[in-house]
């Protein structure tokens, strides 16, 4: 039995699939356990939410509020990009809206943005906030979290596993793309993993604090 139910702020299937996995690999003690629920669970949604902040963590705590806002329920949300050492570390919090055409189009832009160039040093970057609804006035509104996976953009395309820009990074340590590895190394060492982390450690105190100051 869980204590909360969180609201994963986000209609990607992929990024659900990480964050299950995450969620069912935790175990919490009595009054500290959260269930995940997608947003494929209600027939009515906050539709696309404008990230109009000026950072991962801004944008990952605005689709946070208005999800906790909308279903009345805490919401978690994640913002994250690839950063490019060649291209002054873009495109960065714009790496959904890089280029039309999906991601296939956002990684031929990458790509030809990247040609000539030997500096292949990259890292995603995500940043997780949870957020409650009925906050009470003068109390946080959300806590967040923050991971980031270094390694290095590869020549061309490889792997089919994952989305975004996962054929074309080469994480450290390994010679394969994140789209060739698939999830049972990215659930590990990848960017949202490691922030996963860090809310691993703030889930009871969030579960408690909701049921505190919330509820
Ligand atoms: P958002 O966080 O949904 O706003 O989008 C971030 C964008 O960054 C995604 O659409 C991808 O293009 C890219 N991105 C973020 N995380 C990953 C990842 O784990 N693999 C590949 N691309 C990612």
């Amino acid at each position: 039995m869980s204590d909360i139910k969180i609201v994963l702020a986000s209609g990607n299937r992929h990024k659900y699939r990480e964050f299950a996995d995450f969620f069912a690999s935790l175990n919490g003690a009595p009054g500290e356990r959260a269930e995940l629920l997608s947003v494929a669970d209600f027939a009515q949604t906050p539709g696309d939410i404008e990230e109009s902040g000026s950072s991962y963590e801004e944008n990952a705590a605005i689709k946070a509020r208005i999800c906790a806002g909308f279903f009345g329920l805490p919401a978690i949300a994640d913002d994250s990009g690839l950063e490019a050492r060649a291209l002054d570390w873009k495109p960065g919090i714009y790496s959904a809206r890089a280029a039309a055409g999906g991601d296939s189009g956002r990684i031929a832009w990458l790509l030809g943005e990247m040609e000539g160039k030997n500096d292949r040093r990259a890292c995603f970057k995500a940043s997780l906030a949870i957020a409650f609804p009925n906050s009470r006035e003068g109390t946080r509104d959300y806590f967040s979290s923050e991971g980031v996976c270094w390694g290095n953009i590869s020549n061309r395309p490889s792997g089919e596993d994952g989305f975004g820009y996962d054929p074309v990074f080469v994480p450290d340590g390994y010679q394969k793309t994140f789209a060739e590895l698939g999830r049972a190394v990215k659930s590990k060492i990848s960017h949202r993993a490691i922030a996963m982390r860090g809310v691993a450690l703030l889930l009871p105190h969030v579960v408690k604090y909701f049921l505190a100051y919330c509820g």
